[in-house]
């Protein structure tokens, strides 16, 4: 990868803002930070110490949209007019799970328009979050080449820019930049070292794997977790792999409107069938396909890594108090 120094992050997000749409995270008011359009280059850019509520799936796979109109015996694709925006400062987990997400959504045009529309500027984290546990999961703390165009990397008292594509080399043109040091590469693997030492062997999360896949949790243990589900979807809404979602039918003048709407396989009738039967009747059953979807070793064979990507979202969101570390804990004890 080719290394630069960079005086200030500012100076490359208000460059590359100069011809697309930028979103960062920024502080919402409320003590938490929101992916939100930067719309004054005299902003500072703050390195986020937790990540933002919401990941950036939203960015890729919209919350609800259009697919298509049924109008007159013909359907009209509504695929959207994607434009040219960047994403500054998603952390490695994040960016980790906008890979997954690609491969999920392979051959999905309303997905592909947006991701092709996109560049991604990814963070190295310096620290580890409250909850995080990349290192184990192996999407983090340094941001993966394959997932960015360009990372950012904070270093003690200066900045490394690092190209990792084509086309992040090709918007640095017209930016002028110094090489990094010769030693760039040590440093940023002592840091990384560092944040994994900050997050721990993660024993619990270990174990509750080789439970769920060594099949040792009984349906009681899964009720047990299940009573604790208040079927709210915080987890399912953000965490950055998950990718259900549900047919909507609108009526339209002279048709249909065929959208999709995020779904969640904590609600009671995800999927429920036609003739009523539902193999995800109780709430033990739903929160058990949840984490299995998470760490079960058919999702990993099929997508290549596992399903979580260690980012703790739903540790902090979950009001039940069955976030990812309770779970893989309570299903790991002997
Ligand atoms: S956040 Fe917790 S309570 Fe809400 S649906 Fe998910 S597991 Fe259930
Ligand atoms: S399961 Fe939890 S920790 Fe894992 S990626 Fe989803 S929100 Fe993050």
């Amino acid at each position: 990868m080719q290394a630069y120094e960079l005086d200030s992050p500012e100076r490359l997000r208000n460059h590359l803002a100069r011809e697309r749409l930028l979103y960062q995270p920024q502080a919402d008011g409320q003590g938490a930070l929101r992916w939100q359009r930067l719309d004054d280059p005299a902003q500072p850019f703050v390195v986020p110490a937790e990540p933002p509520v919401f990941s950036a799936k939203a960015f890729f796979f919209a919350e609800r949209e259009a697919l298509f109109r049924y109008e007159n015996g013909r359907f009209i694709a509504l695929v959207p007019e994607a434009r040219p925006q960047v994403l500054f400062g998603l952390a490695a987990c994040d960016l980790t799970a906008v890979a997954y997400q690609d491969r999920f959504f392979a051959v999905d045009p309303h997905y592909q328009a947006r991701r092709a529309a996109t560049l991604l500027v990814g963070l190295d984290c310096a620290h580890s979050c409250r909850h995080g546990f990349c290192a184990m999961m192996d999407s983090g703390p340094e941001v993966r080449a394959q997932t960015a165009d360009l990372i950012l990397c904070p270093l003690a008292q200066r900045w490394l820019l690092l190209v990792a594509s084509e086309r992040g080399a090709e918007v640095l043109a017209g930016l002028a930049l110094q090489p990094a040091p010769a030693d760039w590469a040590q440093q940023r693997d002592a840091q990384a070292l560092q944040v994994a030492v900050e997050q721990g062997e993660q024993e619990e999360i270990a174990l509750g794997c080789a439970a769920l896949n060594g099949e040792t949790v009984d349906s009681q243990a899964w009720e047990a977790l299940g009573l604790r589900c208040l079927g709210c979807s915080g987890c399912t809404s953000v965490c950055p792999t998950c990718s259900c979602f549900a047919p909507l039918q609108q009526p339209s003048a002279g048709g249909v409107v065929q959208e999709r709407v995020w779904d969640s396989c904590l609600y009671q009738g995800f999927q429920q069938e036609a003739s009523g039967h539902n193999p995800g009747a109780t709430p033990g059953q739903r929160v058990q396909r949840f984490w299995y979807h998470k760490f079960g070793e058919d999702f990993r064979q099929r997508f290549g890594r596992d399903g979580c990507v260690g980012c703790g979202r739903c540790d902090a969101v979950c009001p039940g108090g069955i976030g990812v570390h309770q779970v893989m804990k309570r299903i790991g004890e002997p």
